[in-house]
């Protein structure tokens, strides 16, 4: 479970992200919907630990991992990342990518490599090296390296952007078993309004650093704030 209460970021005296506050269950999936420039990366790179906020407070499990006084390395929050200009470790195989972040044995950490390739669909090139990979494939392997360790908490800015509509389509659905699978909270960044209505159980609108609407897609969907936020939803087919 994750929780932010409060959340402030200014750059130059600007407040990019203003008293965000936002929690996901196990197994839930938050989609952060909003127009470039909002605060959606800043948010999520706060809740990750690569970004100090000015204030607030963010909870993992119940745990404080950041609030002004106590601070939790980015390393120890069991908060995964899958960003779009994710890379993978060029000197290390496809399962030396996906085993990175384990510990344990030998003979474990090659059980959940090969369990996740699986997922993805990815066995056959477990000892490809990433250049040998296209890069739906690349993309594949990275999401299978972000949720090796078991996470508790997900984050995703445009995980699937630069992919054809199959593949995205395809790789959506194995990530999402997998998350609802793990009981991962996830907190979702899209421009894709169809993959918002397919994958969250609640939308949160944001606007220059703020949350001004949030609900089930459907209720957001019918009766959205605004007409940028209608104006988002009209081509959905
Ligand atoms: P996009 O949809 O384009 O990815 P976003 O909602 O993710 O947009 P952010 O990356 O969070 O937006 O940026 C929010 C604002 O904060 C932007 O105006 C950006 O220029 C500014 N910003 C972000 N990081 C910094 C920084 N390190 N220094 C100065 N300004 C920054
Ligand atoms: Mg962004």
């Amino acid at each position: 479970r994750l929780e932010a209460d409060g959340l402030v970021r200014a750059f130059d005296g600007r407040r990019v992200v203003d008293d965000v506050s936002l929690s996901v269950g196990a197994g839930q999936i938050l989609c952060l919907l909003g127009p470039s420039g909002c605060g959606k990366s800043t948010t999520l790179r706060m809740i990750a630990g690569v970004e100090h906020p000015d204030a607030g407070a963010i909870r993992v499990d119940g745990r404080t991992v950041c609030n002004g006084i106590d601070w939790v390395p980015p390393e120890a929050r069991s908060v995964g990342l899958m960003f779009q200009d994710f890379a993978l470790f060029p000197h290390l195989d496809v399962a030396g990518n996906v085993a990175f972040g384990l510990s344990g044995t030998k003979a474990d950490k090659r059980a959940r490599v090969e369990e996740l390739l699986e997922r993805v669909e990815m066995s056959d090139h477990i000892a490809s090296w990433p250049h040998e990979l296209s890069g739906g494939e690349q993309q594949r392997v990275a999401l299978a390296r972000a949720l090796a360790p078991r996470p508790h908490v997900m984050l995703m800015d445009e995980p699937f952007s630069g992919l054809d509509n199959r593949l995205r389509d395809e790789i959506r659905d194995h990530t999402l078993d997998l998350l609802k699978e793990e009981g991962t909270a996830v907190v979702l960044v899209t421009h894709e309004p169809d993959e918002a209505m397919r994958m969250a159980d609640e939308i949160a609108l944001m606007r220059e650093g703020r949350i001004v609407q949030r609900g089930a897609p459907y209720n957001i969907y019918n009766a959205p704030m605004d007409r940028a936020a209608a104006a988002f939803f009209s081509d959905i087919n």
